[in-house]
This record gives structure tokens, sequence and C-alpha cells, in this order.
């Protein structure tokens, strides 16, 4: 019989020592609720159980109300975000479609790939890394040429980049133009409301501001957007992600019906649930509120221990994730293990014009005031040890003010 060598050592200890209480501050996965992760390890039913039916139903359900969505189409859908950004180009794109990408970092640029790969003539606007692409360029381009598709990053993770999509909204309606927000950074997290503001489509993944292990795609889809898909003159070009498959499915669960084209990942689905709850317990209004402050109060505290950041202006800051610069004289090879042996795990870079000259922290979901005051603890204390001078503590009293601050 084969046996891997390193089958002796991984075995389930190891891989749960790999973490073991070391606080995962990285943009996603993230740190998840316990009563989430019991979910997922709860004994698996059949996938037209009653029981299960009415939890995914009620799932879907849920969803319109985190994505602020209520005539919208949700799609839970086993896979990553990236499936969710495949799945969406899969059914609304046709050979030859103009594609209208606006692009702050390596996420938009993933998504000029994807539209290309399905035959879209694609138009790119980048922006410069830590900006962002003004609603007057983006007009312009829409007044050059009829585009069908525009797509945006609500907060790319390889920049921190957050974009408005309100005004993108508008242009959308404006110009007849189908808006689709890459929300995988945001949903959950910051202020998006999809119908108000006119966005087509918006499309998130478990892992992040949801709070709920990798596994699903999340997608929801206005009653324009399954319009345009209904009305397509070409197939859909990809088997799996074809919505003729899905939509079905997703209408038969919600009507507590029994159905099947391919197995749903049940446990991620009773976890999504028990997410899901948890987001509307809180509030979304309430979970906006907690984000905006925390991202707030973690990039003063980054401020005042020197650190400059990515985003070009505060306003451009997302709240669910800081990017900082290394100071001068420190790497990464330096800094981020000793932040790791302080206990908290943050990430490198993403963003291929500055991989190596900043860091990326995760602040979304279940996280809590206490995971940010170990975070910036462990972000001083790395510095610190890599011989940085400054003023210690600063950090830390900074995030103490701002999250104390009278309103
Ligand atoms: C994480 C992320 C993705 C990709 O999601 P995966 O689950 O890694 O496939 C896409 N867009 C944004 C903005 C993200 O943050």
């Amino acid at each position: 019989m084969y046996i891997d060598k390193t089958s002796n050592i991984l075995n389930i200890k190891a891989i749960i020592a790999m973490k073991d209480r070391s606080l995962l501050m990285i943009p996603g996965p993230v740190e998840f609720e316990p009563a989430v992760l019991q979910a997922l390890g709860a004994p698996t039913t059949s996938h037209v159980a009653p029981d299960f039916i009415e939890i995914f139903g009620s799932s879907i359900s849920l969803m319109r109300g985190v994505f602020l969505c209520p005539s919208g189409q949700p799609f839970i859908i086993a896979g990553s975000g990236t499936l969710a950004m495949d799945m969406v180009a899969a059914n609304l794109i046709e050979q030859g479609d103009n594609v209208l990408v606006v692009s702050t970092g390596y996420f938009g640029d993933r998504y000029e790939e994807i539209a290309k790969r399905y035959g879209a003539e694609v138009t790119c606007l980048h922006a410069a890394v830590g900006g962002i692409v003004t609603t007057d360029v983006i007009e312009a381009e829409l007044k050059k040429k009829s585009y069908k598709f525009l797509t945006f990053t609500h907060v790319d993770t390889s920049t921190a980049v957050k974009v408005n999509p309100k005004p993108i909204g508008e242009l959308g309606k404006k110009y007849g133009v189908l808006t689709v927000l890459d929300g995988v950074c945001s949903v959950g997290g910051e202020e998006m409301r999809q119908e108000e503001w006119g966005i087509d489509v918006a499309f998130t993944a478990s892992q992040k501001a949801i709070g709920v292990p990798p596994g699903l795609a999340l997608i929801v889809a206005s009653p324009k957007a399954i319009d345009t898909w209904k009305k397509r003159k070409t197939n859909v070009t990809n088997f799996y992600s074809d919505w003729k498959n899905w939509l079905p499915i997703m209408e038969a669960y919600e009507n507590r019906k029994p159905s099947y084209f391919a197995t749903p990942a049940v446990n991620h689905v009773c976890a999504l649930f028990v997410g899901l709850n948890s987001i509307i317990k809180e509030g979304v209004e309430a979970r906006i509120t907690r984000h905006h402050k925390f991202g707030k109060a973690f990039q003063k505290a980054l401020s005042a221990i020197g650190l400059k950041q990515v985003p070009l202006k505060q306003e451009y800051a997302a709240s669910t994730m800081s990017a900082p610069y290394y100071p001068e004289g420190i790497a990464a090879s330096g800094l981020l293990p000793k932040i790791k042996q302080a206990g908290v795990i943050v990430a490198g870079g993403l963003h291929q014009q500055i991989k190596d000259k900043y860091f990326r922290i995760g602040h979304m979901g279940a996280v809590k005031e206490s995971d940010l005051y170990a975070t910036i603890g462990a972000v001083e204390s790395g510095l610190h040890a890599c011989g940085y001078s400054y003023d210690m503590g600063a950090g830390t009293i900074a995030l103490h003010e701002e999250l104390n601050r009278k309103e």
C-alpha cells in the first residue's frame, strides 16, 4: 500500500496546530464564529432532506436581506469568489459583446481576463496603484461606444481601495449598461445597497465579510440581469455555471421543493445559514457601522506608528481591510514572521507593482475590538523586533482613542 511520508505527520492534530490560537487577520479567510464552524462539522444530511430544504430555502431569502436587494435572484453555488466572477461573465457575456472593466487592482485585472475568455471586446480602465477611476472618466468611456456590461471591484483586496458603487449604478441606468459589482471583499461589511443603487449583479464568496469558511460563491442578480440572460442568442458555453441549470434549483429550494442538478455543498449551506442569520440579527446597518468604525480606527492606528497606506486618500480606504507599506528598511521577510510570532497572521502583498513593499490586514466579519488591539499590538511588537524606531504604544493609543470617540 502506498503511504505518503507526510501522512504520519500531517494528521488532524497537526492540521489544527497550523493555526491553533493564532488570530487570522488576512483579507479572507477570516476568523469565524464558533456556531458557524459547528454547523460545518455537523453530520451531513441528504441534499433533499426536508430540514435541509428548509435551510437552503431560507438562506436564499436571507441573501436578499444581506445584499439589500429585495427583488433580486440569489444563487448559492459551491465554489469560490472566482467562480462567482466566472459564472456572471459566462451567463451575461456573449461573443463580441462590449465589456468595460474598471480596475483598481488585481481582481479587476482578473475580470478583464475572464471577460476575454468569453469572447468579449474588453476595454479596461486601470486606476493608478492606490487610486480610483473617476466617475467622469467612466462616463467619458460610456459615451464613446455602447457597452453591454460594466464591472468594477467594490473593494480591491490587492490595494484596500474602495470604490463608491452609487454613481456607477447611476451611470449604468443612464447608459443602459448592466453594472456588475465584485463585492467579494465588501458584501457583509461595506455599505452596499444593491437595489437602491441600481447594481444589476453583486457577488461575493463565503470566506470574507460574510463570515463562513471558503467554499461558496454567492450571487444576486437583478430582474434586468436575469432578463438579459434570458434573451441570449447563444448558449452559455460553461456547463456547470449555466443559470439554466441553477435557476430552477434556486427556485425549487425557495419553494421548499426537492430538486437536483449538482449536489449542493450541504454542510457549507448549513454554515451559511448560521452566518447569514447572524448578520441579520446584528442588523445590516449596524454591521456596516461597525466595520466603518473599526476600519477607520485601525487605519488611524497604522498612521500613528508612521505606516503609509496604499489607498491614496482616506476616502478611498476600505473598512474591511487595510494595506500599509513597510517602513523604510523593513522587509516582508523580517516583519511578517515576527507578527506571526506575536500570535497574529497577516498577509503579504498581492498587487504586482508593489508586491514586496506592503502587507495586508483583514478586519471583517465577526471581528471584535479585542482582535484589533491584538493585531495592532502584534504589528507594533513585530516592528520593534525589526529595529523600527517609533513611539511604542502609539498605535494602541490611537486605536483606543478612535474606538472610544463620541460621534
Ligand atoms: C478574494 C477575492 C476574489 C476571489 O475570491 P476567491 O474566493 O479567492 O476565488 C475576487 N474578488 C475580490 C475583490 C476578492 O477579494
